[in-house]
């Protein structure tokens, strides 16, 4: 039995209408669409008098903490009973991590994404790829239900459409993105405000290691692939944390001529995560979803339960091959 995924956003509008008691769920590891979204979500349910929380389960990034104003909690016993649990921005269930339970224990329960490859898992699913962000969507959502347009929301929203869509560089921008980021400018969002938070108020440490990785990159495939790897001892030499790697896979994608980018993070001694990215042609959601990962055409992961090195020479090979694939215009 296949699953609806297309339910629509004025259903789910709806069905919040009903709640009052609601837990949000971003994806592990949680980034600025996930977390701007849920953020803006949990504000117009307060504003409704609702008891809404955002549950999460790893720390929010330096460059997030802006966004939560008393919305995240690590404990799920807040809410005891919840009428909804709505899932934002995860495409499968195990981008839930630990919290899979909790939100299956929902009465009603809510899947709200925009990735390529998605499986359902809730009781209502909307899944719909032709969104650049799930801020767009939860945008949407919230028109539906008649939110407050303040510029508090417009900060989470605009936080998720910009980090989704690279600052609007990214191919899958649209008019209708375009538009929507032009309204929340009209809310009263601070613009600056924000483009500093998020952009320009990095430790020092970041920044190091950023150039220490970057420093090590490999080129493959005649120029069109490149790869980084992040180690344990690199975090060592420069004082960053593995949350702020970042940004690293752009900065090779950026390269003349490289197609595809591929950053290895050494997570533990036998667990490497991947972090991929595609300029033009490339599939990078195919190659992850070969190794049970998932994403984007253009922006996709997977974890392996492999040492750095051997994760290195898998993805290599099979990016290789992928490329070898390609047409190139
Ligand atoms: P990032 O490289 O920024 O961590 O992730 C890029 C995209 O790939 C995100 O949209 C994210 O949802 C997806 N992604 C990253 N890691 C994984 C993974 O291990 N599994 C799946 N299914 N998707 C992932
Ligand atoms: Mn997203």
């Amino acid at each position: 039995l296949k699953m609806e995924t297309k339910n629509s956003l004025k259903k789910i509008a709806s069905i919040l209408n009903e709640g009052d008691n609601i837990f949000i769920f971003p994806h592990i590891m949680m980034d600025g669409d996930a977390l701007g979204s849920s953020a803006a979500l949990c504000r117009v349910l307060r504003s409704f008098g609702k008891r809404a929380w955002i549950l999460i389960e790893d720390s929010v990034p330096d460059y997030l903490k802006f966004l939560d104003e008393d919305f995240c909690t690590y404990d799920d016993t807040l809410i005891r009973d919840p009428e909804i649990c709505i899932a934002i921005d995860c495409s499968d269930l195990e981008r839930l991590g630990k919290r899979g339970g909790i939100f299956a224990n929902g009465r009603t329960s809510i899947s709200i994404d925009h990735h390529a490859t998605f499986e359902a898992f809730a009781h209502v699913n909307c899944n719909d790829s032709s969104f650049a962000s799930s801020a767009e969507m939860v945008y949407e959502l919230i028109l539906e239900m008649n939110g407050p347009a303040t510029a508090e929301v417009a900060e989470g929203l605009y936080t998720g459409i910009i980090t989704d869509t690279g600052n609007f560089q990214y191919s899958n921008t649209t008019a209708m993105t375009l538009r929507r980021a032009s309204a929340l400018l009209d809310w009263g969002l601070d613009h600056q405000r924000l483009i500093v938070e998020i952009y320009q108020s990095m430790r020092p440490e970041r920044v190091k290691l950023n150039g220490r990785a970057l420093w090590e990159m490999e080129l493959f495939s005649e120029g069109k692939g490149a790869i980084v790897s992040v180690t344990r001892s690199m975090l060592a030499e420069t004082g960053a944390v593995m949350e702020e790697t970042e940004g690293i896979s752009e900065a090779l994608r950026n390269i003349k001529g490289v197609e595809i980018s591929v950053l290895l993070k050494e997570w533990e001694p036998k667990l490497t995560r991947v972090s991929l990215r595609a300029k033009t042609v490339g599939n990078v959601a195919h190659i992850a979803r070969a190794f049970g990962g998932g994403g984007h055409v253009k922006a996709a992961g997977c974890t392996l339960e492999k040492s750095i090195e051997e994760s290195k020479e898998l993805l290599k090979a099979a990016i290789e091959e992928h490329i070898k694939g390609l047409t190139f215009q």
